[in-house]
């Protein structure tokens, strides 16, 4: 799939998994979702769920911070052995939770470089800002990314569970792109099977933009307006 589906994806995914882990607890880590961490997982899963292209040199994610984006996608590629391969498998997901958890263990002003780069390839994804004027949409992307960030961290939002969410957003590329005829090689290095290839759309194709995308939008749309927990958020009276 294209960019902004996955994006797309990371925040639908997210806001439907809320309702079933607020409150529970996964492999030692707790859940207790308040309207700042549902905000912050939203935008965490849309960025995460970028990250498994950036074994692509053509990807939003590698295209998002210059230089720096595009060393670590030749760094990917090599790694895991292409486009679709290493960084599609379940392996990698598991992979980019614990290092991500092991910056919560770390250091929490890491974590709050991290989210703010995440949010960042998460607007990037998503389309924010206009294609015509990069520079521009770059600046605008940077502020509100910031911005954002730093009411986040002001509302003291907890990211304790930052890595699961992670894992997460690299599930939900997996699902998305085994939608599409390419297929994913999920159990790889051990096993090279293409979950379902040659069975689904066209990436970019007629399918993903008429049919994928704009669903994904809507449920972006219902989510947003009816999960959200918006009277939380409005000072008491
Ligand atoms: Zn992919």
């Amino acid at each position: 799939m294209m960019g902004h589906s996955h994006a797309l994806s990371g925040v639908v995914g997210w806001m439907a998994i809320v309702p079933l882990v607020d409150g529970e607890q996964f492999l030692g880590v707790r859940f207790d979702l308040g309207p700042g961490e549902i905000v912050a997982g939203a935008l965490v899963c849309a960025g995460a769920a970028l990250v498994p292209d950036l074994d692509h040199k053509s990807a939003t994610i590698t295209q998002t911070y210059g230089v720096v984006t595009k060393a670590l996608s030749a760094i990917f590629n090599w790694l895991f052995g292409g486009h679709r391969n290493g960084t599609h498998s379940l392996l990698f997901a598991a992979l980019m939770g614990i290092l991500v958890h092991g910056l919560v263990l770390w250091s929490d002003l890491a974590v709050q470089v991290f989210v703010f780069l995440l949010i960042g390839i998460a607007f990037n994804g998503l389309g924010f800002g206009m294609e015509k004027n990069r520079a521009a949409s770059g600046i605008i992307n940077a502020l509100v990314t910031a911005g954002l960030t730093l009411a986040l961290f002001i509302n003291g939002v907890d990211y304790s569970w930052i890595g699961l969410a992670v894992a997460f957003g690299c599930l939900l590329h997996f699902l998305g792109d085994i939608a599409t005829r390419m297929g994913v090689p999920l159990l790889w290095p051990v096993w090279g099977y293409r979950f379902g290839q040659n069975v689904g759309f066209d990436t970019d194709g007629a399918v993903e933009r008429h049919l994928v995308t704009p669903l994904l939008t809507i449920g972006v749309v219902l989510y947003s307006t009816f999960r959200f927990p918006w009277p939380e958020l409005l000072p008491a009276a």
